[in-house]
C-alpha cells in the first residue's frame, strides 16, 4: 500500500506580540534567502548540499538564525530554483512547439513576508497548539483544525504563510492509501480530436500544441526520409524521441489537472469506454489517426493510475451516443449536432459546446451507475432503436413532442 500526500491549511491565532515575532522571523529568514539567491544563481548551484557547503557559515553568522533555520533558508532557495527551472523547461516545450521565443531562468528574489518552510525540528503540531521557532525563542499558538484533518497523518513539511492579514500553516501530510469511497458525483471527461480532453466543468484541453508538433515533425520526417543518409537516419531517431517525450509531458499535465479537479471536489472521474472513442476517430486516416489513438490511450492510462494513487474512483461508462444526447433532457438524435463543435437539442432547445455536453453526459451516466440512459420507443428513430437493442434498457426521456414527427 502506498501513501498519499495532501496539503492542509490551518489558521493560527496570534496576539499582536506574537504577530510581531512571526513577522520579524519571516523578514530575517527571507533576508537570508536573498543573500543566498545571487550566489546560487551566478554559480548555478541548486543542490542543498552544495549551497550548504558554500554558504552555511556565512548565513548563520550574518543573520543570527538557528542552525536548523539556516539550513531551511538555504533549502528554500535551492528548492525554488529547482522547481522554477522545471517549470520553465515545461513552458519552453510548449513555446518551442509554437515557434515562440524560449524563456530563461532569472535570479530569484524572496519577499520579506514570503513563506517560511519549517520542518519537524523547528515546528511541532500538538493536539491544540503548534510550537514554532522564532527569533525570540519558541512560541506556542492555538490553531483551527478543519473537520477533515486526517487522523493518521505524518507531517512532512509545514510552511508558515502570511495571507489575507492572518498567519496560516500549510501542512503537507502523508496518509496511507485508502480504498476510494463511492462518490455521489462524477467529473465527466470527454476525449476528442480538436480538444484532447474536455471536462463536464467546462475545462478544455486543446490538442493544438501537440498537433502542431506532430505536423512539424511529420514534414521534417518526410524530408529526412527522402535524404536517406546515415546522419539523416540518426536525426530521424532523435526527433521521434523528442516528439514522444513532448506528448508524454502534455498528457502528464492534463491528467494531473483532471485528477486535482475531481479530488478537490470529492468527485469520481467518469470516462467513456474505448468503443465510444473509436466511433469518433475512425473518420481520421493514416498518421493522424494513429497519433490520436495513441494519445487517447496514454491519457486514459495516466488518468487511471494517477486517480488510483490519489484515491479517486474512476468509472468507465458506455460511450455510445454521448455526443448525440442532450445533457439537459436526455433526448438522443443525430440532428442534435448541427456541426462538429456545437450541440443544439431538437427536443428542448438546449445549446452548448458539443464536447462539454458530451462530458456532462458521461458524468451523469457514471452518477446513476447505469450503462446507458437513452432509448425512446415513441420516436422510433434509427438511433434510438439501435441504442435500445444494444443495451436493452428503457428509460424515460422527454416526450418527443417538439421533434416534429421524426
Ligand atoms: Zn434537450
Amino acid at each position: 500500500m502506498g501513501c498519499m500526500q495532501s496539503v492542509t491549511k490551518l489558521r493560527l491565532f496570534a496576539s499582536p506580540d506574537e504577530r510581531r515575532m512571526l513577522f520579524a522571523t519571516m523578514e530575517r529568514y527571507n533576508a537570508a534567502c536573498n543573500a543566498v539567491s545571487p550566489v546560487a544563481f551566478s554559480e548555478r548551484e541548486f543542490s542543498n548540499i552544495g549551497l550548504q557547503k558554500r554558504l552555511y557559515r556565512h548565513v548563520r553568522e550574518t543573520f543570527g538564525l538557528s542552525a536548523q533555520m539556516t539550513l531551511l533558508a538555504i533549502r528554500k532557495v535551492a528548492g525554488s530554483y529547482r522547481s522554477t527551472r522545471e517549470a520553465i523547461k515545461e513552458q519552453n516545450k510548449v513555446l518551442a512547439a509554437l515557434s515562440k521565443p524560449r524563456k530563461s531562468l532569472t535570479e530569484l528574489s524572496f519577499q520579506e513576508h514570503g513563506a517560511i518552510c519549517y520542518d519537524a525540528r523547528v515546528l511541532s503540531l500538538g493536539q491544540n497548539r503548534v510550537s514554532i521557532w522564532t527569533l525570540d525563542g519558541r512560541i506556542k499558538l492555538r490553531y483551527s483544525k478543519p473537520a477533515y484533518f486526517p487522523a493518521v497523518a505524518t507531517i512532512k513539511q509545514t510552511d508558515l504563510v502570511y495571507q489575507d492579514g492572518a498567519f496560516w500553516l500549510y501542512a503537507t501530510v502523508e496518509t496511507p492509501d485508502v480504498e476510494p469511497a463511492e462518490p455521489s458525483e462524477y467529473l465527466g471527461v470527454d476525449l476528442g480530436v480538436v480538444n484532447i480532453a474536455t471536462t463536464s466543468d467546462g475545462t478544455t484541453f486543446s490538442s493544438e500544441a501537440t498537433e502542431m508538433v506532430r505536423q512539424r515533425y511529420g514534414r521534417l520526417r518526410g524530408v529526412l526520409q527522402k535524404t536517406g543518409t546515415r546522419s539523416a537516419k540518426r536525426r530521424l531517431r532523435k526527433i521521434a524521441g523528442r516528439e514522444r517525450r513532448f506528448k508524454i509531458d502534455t498528457n502528464h499535465v492534463i491528467s494531473k489537472q483532471i485528477i486535482c479537479a475531481a479530488q478537490g471536489t470529492k468527485r469520481g472521474i467518469a470516462l467513456e469506454d474505448l468503443k465510444g472513442i473509436l466511433l469518433r476517430t475512425t473518420v481520421m486516416k493514416g498518421q493522424r489517426e494513429r497519433h490520436h489513438k495513441w494519445a487517447f490511450h496514454q491519457l486514459r492510462t495516466f488518468i487511471e493510475y494517477k486517480a488510483r494513487r490519489a484515491g479517486v474512483r474512476v468509472q468507465v461508462i458506455s460511450g455510445a451516443y454521448t455526443s448525440q444526447q442532450c445533457s439537459a433532457c436526455r433526448f438522443v438524435h443525430p440532428g442534435n449536432r448541427p456541426n462538429q463543435a456545437a450541440f443544439r437539442c431538437l427536443a428542448c432547445g438546449h445549446t452548448e459546446n458539443a464536447d462539454i455536453n458530451a462530458a456532462k453526459n458521461i458524468a451523469a451516466r457514471a452518477a446513476v451507475n447505469r450503462p446507458i440512459a437513452v432509448c425512446s420507443l415513441d420516436t422510433g428513430g434509427e438511433v434510438e432503436s439501435q441504442a435500445c437493442k444494444e443495451h436493452g434498457a428503457t428509460y424515460g426521456i422527454m416526450p418527443p413532442t417538439s421533434v416534429g414527427g421524426s
